[in-house]
């Protein structure tokens, strides 16, 4: 069961700096560089029977999104991938979520921050579907977001940085608030971009259709959507995706390490039935984040 516990209070160990602390003792200062300034990159994982899906590919997003804050993040791919195992581990967990972030400390406090001491954190809990079940099975409901994804020329885009985030949780309270279960962000040209926290597949006669990631994250899980799509011989077009197009599709489902594959039944005044392929595909992601089995011997 999912604790509903305050995140600061729960019990378990995180990995802090390089070792294993107890969840409580894992604290920051309030004159965190991170804290006041964004200075800080993220990442999302999800462990299936143990193992954790893509764990490279999100420690590699994880130190390059770093490079870009201009952050070294002081361990290697390997040791992020390991401190990662450890966590699960040492909290017993099997399914889960899995969260490493990396932030500037409190040795300098302005916007110049070169001195200061970069951290990471791991966590790890349980959770479980992002959408409610109920909602989750019939299609979930979307509201067009009214901020945009940035211009690659304004900020980092194409990372997990948690400055991005702050126009990702209005849209989410807004869409919330409205009774829809996320929002869909146009970019700043007003093309379909994202949801606030995953990406976005619309199918016609039989072709799945995706943004083009030039300004948005390019998710682990859409690509790995794609690939499976791709393997039972779908066609995926990646490509600019206009509004007014919205309406001319039959089924829709966004993806994300922490949505998986879910399917929409409405983005404002368009309806979509869940179909044959989004149930293939959602049948195909649950299979491939399955741990893969050594051969024996
Ligand atoms: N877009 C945003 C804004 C996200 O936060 C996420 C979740 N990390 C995604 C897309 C999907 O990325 P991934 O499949 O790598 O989890």
């Amino acid at each position: 069961m999912a604790s509903t516990a305050p995140y600061h209070d729960r019990d378990g160990f995180i990995w802090y700096d390089g070792k294993l602390v107890p969840w409580r003792e894992a604290d920051v200062h309030v004159l965190s560089h991170g804290l006041h300034y964004a200075s800080a990159v993220f990442e999302g994982e999800r462990a299936y029977g143990g193992e954790i899906f893509e764990l490279t590919q999100h420690s590699q997003r994880l130190v390059e999104g770093g490079k870009t804050l201009d952050m070294t993040i002081p361990y290697s791919i390997a040791e992020i991938d390991q401190a990662c195992r450890d966590v699960v581990k040492a909290n017993k967990l099997v399914d889960c979520y899995v969260r490493p972030i990396a932030w500037r400390g409190s040795e300098m406090m302005g916007v110049s921050a070169q001195t200061t001491k970069i951290h990471l954190a791991i966590a790890a809990w349980d959770w479980g579907s992002y959408f409610p079940m109920e909602q989750r099975l019939q299609g979930i409901r979307l509201t067009i977001a009214q901020y945009r994804r940035p211009d690659p020329a304004t900020a980092p885009a194409k990372t997990k940085a948690a400055g991005l985030y702050m126009i990702c949780t209005l849209e989410k309270h807004r869409a919330e608030r409205m009774g829809y279960a996320d929002a869909l962000m146009y970019d700043w040209r007003g093309r379909v971009a994202e949801c606030t926290g995953a990406n976005i597949f619309l199918i016609k006669d039989g072709t799945l259709h995706t943004p083009t990631p030039d300004c948005f994250l390019d998710g682990i899980t859409r690509r790995t959507v794609i690939g499976l799509a791709k393997k039972r011989g779908l066609q995926v077009v990646e490509r600019t995706i206009m509004p007014d197009e919205l309406g001319g599709f039959s089924e829709c489902f966004i993806v994300g390490t922490a949505a998986e594959v879910t399917p929409v039944s409405e983005i404002a005044e368009h309806k979509y039935q869940p179909g044959k392929i989004s149930e293939t595909l959602i049948n195909d992601y649950t299979a491939a984040v399955q741990p893969k089995k050594v051969a024996a011997e």
